[in-house]
């Protein structure tokens, strides 16, 4: 991979996307965008109000009940659809370098874990837009009656800043494809990359109104999305904490419906007959990857005593062998924390273990060596000997430190998996297959790898059970999430 020190990235329009043109916030605010590997301001974006939500809101309705948009052919809303992921997929070193400097993510995770799968999953939905339909179904008694499948309507699409490309896209592919309209709020911290795809989405040629996008803080301008009472469906991606205010809002408005796509403890459990190289290097970039900013991330390891000093050792060597640095040399492992503030959370996490009696297999504090020390850098921690009751082992810490426990026979491996309030994805490793069938039907999550992690497929639905969400993205299952199904009862002249 080129080493991108030497770009310069090209900005988008710094302005909001209403009803198709690029608008200055009502109220005039601005939020400033810093790239947390150096801490240097990179620029100021609009910070939207209620009233641009309103204005907003206001367009993705208008496009959808008189537009072209509703009534244009499925096929061609598959097509524009289609458009638009060809020039996201066109663009994707530009926004990949603006993502990787917004974010703090090395630039090949930014091109081949964002971007990229981005277009990808734009594509895929592209193709679903003429496949949507309903049913004859078998009443009793003279009558034809048949289910429509019908848009829920205008959306509000609420993402972080851990994938903010890709997350955007998982809810804009089955969104359009259904043929709803969309207000995009990207997280304050990773706006860059969402003003571009509401710029590729005007070139395309989606209608105005269709794809709007709102750059501001969770509060005013999320919060206004989720009080608004003509937005029909919320998709979110996000914590459990915003996810509760979205449900309180949606209680105290219009009872809009909810997709959350929230956070995650996800164990990795070994029994002593896997394949100790493939696990060892799939439980290491389980949680380093995306320096540990990943809703699904491997968080825990669970390995049965009789093989865990030995896996916990190779683990440790190689997170202290990890290359920690600049997200845009090519040579970079893992980069810097997306901001101050998770920079602080991950180290009092990092306290926290230590306090409660964990042992510091490697890393263990900030990583402020050379230039390091201007951003917001952590060192790959591993935590051994760690017990289920510790706060590292329960509370989803979005950052690069890995809770290693052990156990003794697999109903024990099951309890631990499942004892915290998460249930979001689980690995197991073991050349035992059948015993892997078993045993994952016994792992309360929404997504279990048997004999690998994080393998990610537009086919196949992602989401969470328990306080991991509701709903899922991705896949012919995230589309019913768009829809809506109505039932259309004709009475037929008897034949008697
Ligand atoms: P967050 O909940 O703070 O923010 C997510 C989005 O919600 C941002 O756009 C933010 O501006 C907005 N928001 C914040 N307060 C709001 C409010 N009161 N009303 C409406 N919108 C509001 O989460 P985050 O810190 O950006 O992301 C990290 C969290 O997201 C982690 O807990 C992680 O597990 C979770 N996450 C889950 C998945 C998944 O697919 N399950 C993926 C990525 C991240």
């Amino acid at each position: 991979m080129t080493d991108a020190r030497s770009l310069s990235p090209r900005l988008p329009a710094l302005k909001l996307i209403i009803d198709g043109q690029y608008v200055d916030p009502v109220e005039g605010g601005t939020l400033p965008v810093v790239n947390p590997a150096t801490g240097e301001k990179i620029c100021d974006v609009p910070s939207a109000t209620g009233a641009d939500v309103d204005k907003a809101v206001r367009a993705a309705r208008r496009a959808f009940e008189s537009g072209p948009w509703g009534k244009m052919n499925a096929s061609d809303r598959g097509r524009l659809v289609r458009r638009f992921s060809e020039l996201l997929w066109q663009h994707r070193e530009a926004l990949s370098l603006l993502e990787s400097l917004e974010n703090g993510k090395t630039l090949r995770e930014a091109l081949r874990g964002d971007v990229g799968p981005g277009a990808a999953t734009l594509s895929y939905f592209a193709d679903w837009a003429n496949k949507i339909r309903g049913e004859v179904l078998p009443v009793d008694g003279p009558f034809l009656t048949y289910c429509l499948k019908e848009p829920v309507g205008v959306v509000g699409a609420i993402v972080p800043w851990n994938y903010p490309t890709s997350l955007a896209c998982w809810k804009l592919g089955p969104a359009l494809a259904a043929g709803c309209t969309v207000v995009l709020k990207p997280s304050e911290l990773t706006p860059l990359t969402a003003l571009e795809l509401g710029a590729l989405a005007l070139e395309a040629g989606l209608p105005p109104g269709v794809l709007n996008v709102v750059t501001g803080y969770g509060d005013p301008a999320g919060e206004a999305i989720a009080r608004h009472p003509d937005v029909d469906k919320i998709s979110f991606t996000g914590s459990g904490r915003t996810a509760r205010r979205l449900l309180q809002a949606s209680a105290a408005s219009n009872l809009k419906k909810l997709t959350l796509e929230l956070g995650g403890k996800s164990p990795q459990i070994i029994l002593p007959d896997a394949d100790f190289d493939q696990a060892v290097e799939a439980c290491f970039w389980g949680v380093f990857s995306n320096k540990g900013e990943v809703c699904n991330a491997g968080s825990r390891v669970l390995v049965h005593e009789q093989a865990y000093d030995a896996f916990v050792e190779r683990l440790a060597e190689r997170a202290k062998n990890m290359k920690v640095g600049d997200p845009l040399a090519a040579d970079t492992e893992m980069g810097s924390q997306v901001s101050a503030k998770q920079l602080e959370t991950v180290l009092g996490y990092i306290e926290s273990g230590k306090q409660q009696g964990a042992r510091v297999l490697a890393g263990g504090g900030r990583d402020t060596e050379g230039a390091k020390a201007k951003g917001y850098f952590v060192k790959p921690t591993i935590f051994g000997d760690v017990l289920p009751t510790m706060r590292i082992a329960q509370e989803e810490i979005f950052g690069p430190v890995l809770s290693c426990l052990r156990f003794s026979d697999e109903a024990q491996a099951v309890e631990i998996a499942n004892g915290t309030p998460y249930g979001l994805a689980a690995s197991i490793w073991t050349r035992d297959v059948a015993k892997a069938h078993v045993l994952a039907r016994r792992v309360k999550s929404g997504v279990v790898w048997i004999n690998c992690f994080n393998e990610f497929d537009d086919a196949a639905p992602f989401g969470g059970y328990r306080e991991s969400g509701w709903g899922r993205d991705l896949s012919h299952h995230a589309l019913e999430g768009y829809l809506q199904t109505k039932a259309v009862w004709t009475k037929l002249p008897s034949d008697s």
